[in-house]
């Protein structure tokens, strides 16, 4: 049995250390905020609450090896519903509206109506989202045996040449297979971040399986279910106390040092950023190949973040798909200037997010390393100023798109790049990796660090793109090191 301390009590801390109870090993769970969850949070205000985090969760279906984990650490379970929205966005452009109906022949079929010039452009498209979907089904339900790698299970689909070119595409350069602006407008925004079409295949056809949806309650109750798994399984959490220094002699580290104590160890497993561990924890005395030259080359595969404004709405909001894409007179963000955002009322899962006839609403934008540079370069005063300039832009531009809206619109609260970033130690503010765009290739970390055997890194930089999964599968990966 082996003495590991565990920092940080995002998804990937919480994995980790739950797995490590069940394998009779000590855990220690250290921090720094005053609840777990990380960037998968949710918050109260004033009784309402408010959910910073899933829009889907990848593993919700029941047989496959992500569900399965969710299980074991209570995150899901027999008696948590599942909240299956009909449409994975809805995105209207010049008076069209664009929908990804979760029935993939349905959309076919309205999105053939909308653009018959567009149908044979429309029939590659689903097809493609079906072969993909088909597939990260079989592959998450364990049926493949042996070690075939993805490439070679991609290039066995139909039209598997459209879909590997789809790796080597933006949204927007595959958005121009169609005629139709309000299809290529759906298509250029139809995921947050900058990854590249494959992606939302990939996203769209496991959505359509059934295996993207969300446990209700969103990330706050999910997280403090696998705080009282950890808890029930004699795992030791400390909140509210940072971390700061992994103590190492001998090639080895022996404990991990907090503003206020020291606890000694076997084994290190460290979930908080990266280059936050390298520099911060580990004193830059390590490095990592792969994360400074991903850093390096960052305007290949930015990293995402958001400006998320959260609202309460006293009106009745059942006729706004969830999520809907709006085309906005256009608005500065950070550095970016935008004509689009994405509303989300949360009508949905009725017991948590409707407050006295109100409904909880968010608004998002995209952002990046830029923007988080560009809101890192003001002063307070002038940050304060600017935040608060964007959040009066986007409920405008709400109100513009619905005028019924108007003086029924409470203002909640927003997370932006650098209160993020504030709040995880994720550097730039980002909630997901590097991205898997048409100019990088996907990567994948095996938490190692050279010269340093019993400390290891998990979490979700270990791969491109990220989110939650990346988070439990680093985990569950990172675990097997610890003898
Ligand atoms: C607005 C938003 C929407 C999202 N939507 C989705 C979605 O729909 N689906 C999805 O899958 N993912 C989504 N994500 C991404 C997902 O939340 C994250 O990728 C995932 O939760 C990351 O988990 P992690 O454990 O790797 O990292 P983190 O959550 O960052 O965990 C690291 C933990 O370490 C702690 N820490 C940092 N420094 C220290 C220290 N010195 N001492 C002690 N503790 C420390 C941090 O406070 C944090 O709790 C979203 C995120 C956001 C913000």
């Amino acid at each position: 049995m082996a003495k590991v301390v565990v920092i940080g009590a995002g998804i990937a801390g919480l994995v980790a250390s739950i797995e490590l109870l069940n394998k009779n090993h000590e855990v220690t769970l250290i921090e720094k905020n005053n609840m777990v969850g990380g960037l998968c949070s949710g918050y109260f205000l004033n009784n309402t609450y408010v959910d910073c985090c899933l829009h889907w969760l990848m593993g919700t279906k029941e047989g496959n090896s992500i569900n399965d984990i969710w299980k074991e650490t209570g995150a899901l379970g027999e008696d948590i519903k599942i909240i299956s929205l009909p449409t994975l966005g809805s995105y209207e452009y010049q008076g069209a509206t664009i929908t990804f109906y979760r029935d993939l022949d349905k959309a076919e079929e309205e999105w053939k109506k909308i653009s018959p010039i567009d149908e044979k452009a429309i029939h590659k498209f689903f097809n493609a989202v079906r072969h993909v979907g088909s597939l990260m089904d079989l592959v998450l339900s364990k049926k493949i045996k042996g070690n075939i790698k993805a490439i070679d299970l991609i290039k066995s689909l139909p039209d598997s040449k459209h879909i590997i070119k789809s790796m080597k595409q933006s949204r927007e350069e595959y958005s121009k297979n169609f005629i139709s602006p309000a299809i290529q407008f759906a298509i250029k925004n139809c995921q947050t971040g900058y990854n590249n079409m494959f992606f939302f295949f990939d996203l769209y056809g496991i959505f359509s399986k059934g295996n993207a949806d969300i446990p209700e309650g969103g990330a706050f109750y999910m997280t403090q279910r696998m705080q009282e798994k950890f808890i029930s399984l004699g795992g030791k959490l400390l909140l509210s106390e940072t971390v700061k220094e992994i103590l190492i002699k001998d090639k080895l580290a022996y404990a991990v040092k907090t503003e206020n104590k020291t606890f000694d160890c076997d084994y290190v497993i460290s979930t908080v950023d990266p280059y936050y561990t390298l520099n911060e924890l580990l004193k830059k005395n390590y490095k990592i190949k792969l994360f400074n030259k991903l850093k390096d080359n960052i305007e290949s595969n930015p990293v995402s973040s958001c400006f998320n404004v959260f609202l309460s709405i006293n009106e009745d909001l059942s006729d706004i798909e969830a999520p809907t894409g709006l085309n906005i007179t256009p608005i500065r963000v950070g550095k970016l200037k935008t004509d689009f955002m994405i509303v989300r009322p949360y009508y949905y899962d009725q017991n948590h997010f409707i407050i006295n006839g109100k409904t909880v609403v968010s608004l998002f934008v995209d952002q990046n390393q830029d923007d988080y540079e560009y809101f890192n370069s003001l002063s307070k005063d002038e940050y304060k100023e600017e935040t608060s300039r964007i959040i009066n832009d986007m409920i405008n531009a709400l109100i513009s798109r619905y005028p019924k809206l108007k003086g029924k619109i409470e203002y909640l609260m927003s997370i932006d790049p650098i209160k993020i970033g504030n709040y995880t130690n994720t550097s730039y503010g980002s909630f997901q990796s590097f991205s898997f765009t048409n100019k990088s290739s996907f990567y994948s970390y095996n938490g190692k660090i050279k010269d340093l055997p019993n400390v290891f890194l998990a979490g979700q930089w270990c791969r491109s793109i990220g989110g939650t999964p990346t988070a439990l599968l680093s985990a569950c990966s990172v675990i097997k090191n610890i003898k």
